[in-house]
């Protein structure tokens, strides 16, 4: 089914487009004619998920795939722990399918709400210094390029795979894909409220020690409704933070008070209600005290003290997908987020120049401020990607503006 200039708007509300055709197959041979038919009819085609990203990926006057109705597992095999699914497929939706199974994904990040092949694409990830992005965990994969050609990519092809996990959309539609999950288990959830020094004293080894470790600093007093986080009474705004832990436990222990247990992918998700306009950067977990001490101290500025949305810090083990902002290196995440209609802007370019210059990568769903020459000196794969792209989108395709700034040289 095609739509004719159709508007769309992200989940910020930050981006939009009115794209001359969006289609929406119901069918994967729908999927593949209606990709073809957009390459050959718009100048540029980009696929679509949930449209949870807050940098412009998708934003397109040409052809917009949206791939939300092509959802579901096409194959689990239990003994290996993998399951292919359709690239449309939500998260939400995958957590009880994949537990009729007695199969989990190994960690998710703080929404469902993503589409599985979207969430992929831009690198998505939870906290836990053993595990990686959810991308670090595709085995096989299955698109049509921006030749229109089907092809499938699996362990045998480590330089596509390599590329293809952390694709950006711009090597081709994702039908389906094949992730490496894990036996279905249960978390404890704990949350405590120490202050800065504390977290800062014990982060590195609670990072170490416990499967998922996270916490947010909470500048203002308004910081924990706008994440909606629950706060005891007497917090300090500026010194109390929002920690939390996970562990595997087995489903039949007792909660203890205060603390839950549950369902892996019902622990996960947390709750955004209100808008904002986040920045995320990926830097060596070896600085994670000193740049998240440097955004704490830009937040007590007089220029930034207006700034009232959580400061997040969490941790994802390294991998090997080019574009991956984990790639080579265990990482750890710092994310800000500006209130959208205000002007947030000089706050977040403040927060890129001390995470740019601590190494820091950008989470390719959220807002930066890098350009394509200096994300190709901080990724190490980017050659490599840019390669692969070239080879299955020759007449690219599948870039729109904001990728072919960041992407084509010159
Ligand atoms: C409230 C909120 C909370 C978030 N929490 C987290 C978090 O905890 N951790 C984290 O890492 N990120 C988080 N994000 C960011 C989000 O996970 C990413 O931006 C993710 O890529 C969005 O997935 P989507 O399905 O909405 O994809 P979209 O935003 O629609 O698209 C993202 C990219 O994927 C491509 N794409 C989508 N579908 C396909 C397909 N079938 N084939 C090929 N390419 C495709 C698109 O072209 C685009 O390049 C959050 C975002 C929001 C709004």
């Amino acid at each position: 089914m095609v739509a004719f200039d159709s508007s769309w708007t992200n989940w910020g509300q930050n981006q939009s487009a009115t794209p001359a055709f969006t289609y929406r197959p119901e069918t994967e041979a729908a999927a593949i004619s209606d990709f073809r038919a957009a390459l050959e009819c718009a100048t540029e085609v980009r696929p679509l998920g949930a449209g949870h990203s807050f940098s412009p990926l998708v934003p397109t006057a040409g052809a917009v795939v949206d791939m939300r109705r092509l959802t579901g597992l096409t194959d689990v095999d239990t003994a290996r722990r993998r399951a292919r699914i359709r690239g449309g497929t939500l998260i939400s939706d995958l957590g009880p399918e994949l537990w009729s199974h007695g199969l989990a994904l190994a960690n998710q990040g703080d929404i469902d709400r993503q589409t599985i092949a979207g969430a992929c694409a831009t690198g998505t990830h939870g906290s836990g210094a053993r595990l990686g992005t959810l991308s670090s965990a595709v085995t096989w994969m299955r698109l049509i390029d921006g030749a229109g050609q089907v092809r499938e990519i699996g362990e045998d092809r480590m330089r596509e795979l390599r590329a293809a996990r952390t694709s950006l959309g711009a090597l081709g539609l994702v039908l389906e894909l094949e992730l490496q999950l894990v036996e279905a288990y249960h978390l404890e959830e704990i949350v405590d409220y120490p202050d800065w020094p504390e977290v800062q004293g014990s982060a590195a080894s609670m990072a170490a020690t416990w499967r998922h470790f996270s916490y947010l600093y909470l500048p203002r007093t308004e910081s924990p409704e706008l994440y909606e986080l629950p706060v005891p009474a007497d917090w300090t705004p500026g010194s109390t933070c929002y920690r939390k832990r996970y562990r595997e436990v087995a489903a039949d222990q007792a909660p203890r008070e205060g603390q839950a247990v549950d369902r892996s992918y019902r622990v996960y998700p947390g709750s955004f209600s209100v808008k904002f306009h986040e920045l995320e950067y990926f830097l060596p977990a070896s600085q994670a005290r000193e740049a998240a001490t440097g955004v704490r101290e830009l937040l007590a500025t007089p220029r930034h003290r207006g700034q009232a949305y959580p400061l997040e810090v969490r941790w994802v083990r390294g991998d090997d997908a080019y574009l991956s902002p984990s790639s080579g290196r265990d990482s750890v995440t710092i994310s800000v987020s500006g209130k959208p209609g205000e002007s947030y802007e000089p706050y977040l370019r403040d927060v890129h120049e001390v995470l740019a210059g601590l190494g820091g990568r950008p989470h390719w769903g959220k807002l930066h401020y890098f350009t394509g020459p200096e994300l190709r000196s901080i990724y190490p794969g980017f050659s490599d990607f840019e390669k692969v792209r070239r080879e299955f989108d020759p007449r690219s395709k599948l870039l729109n503006t904001h990728l072919r700034d960041l992407m084509l040289e010159g």
